[in-house]
């Protein structure tokens, strides 16, 4: 079955997807329901109190009133209806608000419900990173940015291609992961061509292992195109992988695998989305044990994203990118006071 037809045949309503799991499953009007069948024979493996159920089927919590609407203040540096420049040298590209599925935790899961703010507006997009000379690098997200047909990708690249100071090119998605016939021979071919130009990074977004099929390890394995290079960002999700045995599990699944950890994102306060969410205290307990168990080369940034819009800052340090001048042990007991003998900034915080 190829990609598309896998996508189309996608579980859309809950009585069809509850007949085939063999359990209720709540039909909620706030925020659409989306799971291929692939993903639905997964769900069905582990049951109705699962990791996946969890994340990906609707529950009566997600018409909570609290939490924000645009967690992390993306429409404070939109620049155009598709393009957020928050960060100095790089900048993110919505091209699509279509995901392989609704994860029901998403941080966009509001703003994706509407087209306004994403809608189709490349000329203006392409005008904006013309004009910005320091964006080195254009980051493809969504929506998730391999939903998009190969002609509608390979334009995209194309034009960016024609920016001289764009060298690099960033897709994060969730599709290897749920959709793993999406990376094809042609796919391939696609950004081939473009290897000599940019540097291609594929961070792909996962949780747990439990999500990851036989053939979306096999595919993420052989899928390599022009040295691409494969990452991954995860979200700390309370009740998913909320204890540090099932996260190094999982940084370490990345490492057999050859994908980079990358990001471990505190949760951020989503509307719809808040029965996933743990407070900061919470989840430095869980990244110290962790810390303990795996090797450095295996651990991703544990980083939270300040509501406002003011960006990522790393989680485990509060002080962001300037230091106090405090050595505290794990217990945070001060064992030393230093002066930094050199000027702090906090223009390295990383998307
Ligand atoms: S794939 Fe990403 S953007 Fe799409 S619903 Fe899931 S978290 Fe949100």
């Amino acid at each position: 079955m190829t990609w598309q037809n896998e996508l189309s045949s996608a579980f859309r309503r809950a009585d069809e997807l509850s007949q085939f799991l063999g359990w209720p499953v709540p039909q909620l009007d706030n925020y659409p329901l989306l799971v291929t069948r692939g993903l639905a024979t997964l769900i069905r493996k582990q049951g109705p109190n699962g990791v996946l159920a969890r994340q990906f089927l609707p529950h009566q919590e997600e018409s909570a009133h609290h939490g924000l609407l645009d967690p992390i203040g993306d429409q404070a540096h939109a620049k155009t209806a598709q393009l957020i420049h928050r960060y100095h040298n790089r900048a993110l590209l919505i091209p699509t608000t279509v995901c392989p599925v609704n994860c029901r935790y998403c941080f966009r899961k509001n703003e994706l419900l509407s087209d306004g703010p994403f809608a189709q507006e490349r000329e203006q997009t392409l005008n904006y990173l013309m004009q910005h000379p320091e964006i080195e690098e254009v980051i493809f997200t969504g929506g998730d940015p391999l939903i998009l047909s190969d002609e509608k990708l390979g334009a995209w690249l194309e034009l960016l291609a024609t920016i001289p100071h764009i060298r690099h090119i960033r897709f994060h998605s969730r599709v290897p992961v749920i959709l793993p016939t999406r990376l094809t021979e042609d796919l391939s071919d696609v950004l081939e061509s473009f290897a000599g130009r940019f540097t291609l990074i594929m961070i792909v977004h996962s949780n747990h292992v439990s999500e990851w099929s036989d053939a979306a390890i096999k595919a993420v394995r052989h899928f390599r195109p022009g040295g691409l290079r494969w990452m991954s960002q995860s979200v700390l999700l309370k009740g998913i992988n909320d204890n540090p045995l099932t996260l190094a599990e999982l940084f370490r699944f990345f490492a057999q695998l050859d994908v980079r950890a990358y990001y471990l994102h505190h949760p951020d306060q989503v509307r719809g989305g808040m029965h996933f969410w743990l407070d900061l205290e919470a989840g430095r307990k869980v990244w110290g044990a962790l810390h303990d168990q795996l090797p450095g080369w295996m651990l991703p940034q544990y980083v939270i994203d300040i509501p406002g819009g003011h960006g990522k800052t790393p989680a485990f340090n509060p002080e962001g990118h300037s230091f106090s001048g405090s050595l505290l042990d794990r217990s945070g007991q001060l064992i030393q006071t230093i002066q930094p003998s050199f000027p702090v900034s906090d223009s390295t915080a990383r998307p």
